[in-house]
């Protein structure tokens, strides 16, 4: 699946927001978006432009949509299957996004980022109640058991990663058993864990017009 690979910090500077799509590095002073605030680009420090309504729920569909490093037609496709579930579709669409496998160990801090998550997906290191999921678009189950493969125990890239990931803590919806390097998903998440601060409801005007 294809996905975006230019810079990231020009995103988080574009929406005016910390995204965190660079492990490590966003919770350093080297963040690009904590030294230079501002949209990059020629105009990029001129913020205070009057704004329509359609560009202020473009912008909050592509923030979300770069989050969690997807291309349009895969977004829009996560949309429809959330508007054809039962339930809100706003909320719905989160929740698919967050129970994707590479979020999943993302949020578990298995990887620093969605992006490396990822690649660690497509890369088979880890087993899904002991089958092999090598997609990140895999949606995580209720009692779904995640593991490490035991020839990665050592790969010090995760053992970092676990480590580093006191910082942003584990959502109630995992339980982790950093020894085991395995992550169990004891419930399904719900939109009061996802903190970032998302208005999925100007996604959904946007794509209903
Ligand atoms: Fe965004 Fe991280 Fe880059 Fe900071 S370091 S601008 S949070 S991607």
């Amino acid at each position: 699946m294809a996905r975006y690979t230019g810079a990231s910090c020009r995103l988080c500077r574009r929406e005016n927001l910390k995204m965190f799509l660079k492990g490590d590095r966003c919770y350093s002073d080297k963040c690009a978006f904590e030294r230079r605030s501002f949209a990059p680009g020629q105009h990029g420090q001129n913020r205070f432009r009057k704004v329509s309504d359609y560009a202020v729920q473009l912008r909050e569909k592509q923030k979300v949509k770069q989050m969690y490093g997807m291309l349009e037609a895969q977004f829009r496709r996560y949309f429809e299957r959330a508007e054809r579930a039962k339930g809100v579709t706003g909320e719905n669409l989160l929740i698919m996004l967050e129970r994707r496998i590479d979020n999943t160990l993302y949020r578990a801090g298995f990887a620093s980022s969605r992006d490396q998550a990822r690649q660690m997906v497509r890369h088979d290191l880890f087993l899904v109640n002991g089958k092999k999921v090598n997609i990140p678009s895999y949606q995580v189950k209720l009692s779904d058991i995640i593991t490490l493969k035991e020839k990665n125990h050592k790969n010090e890239v995760i053992i970092d990663n676990l480590e580093g990931a006191v910082r942003r803590g584990l959502p109630s919806w995992l339980e982790l058993d950093q020894p085991k390097f395995q992550c169990v998903v004891k419930a399904l998440p719900n939109r009061d864990e996802i903190t970032m601060p998302i208005q999925e409801q100007l996604i959904v005007e946007l794509y209903s017009k």
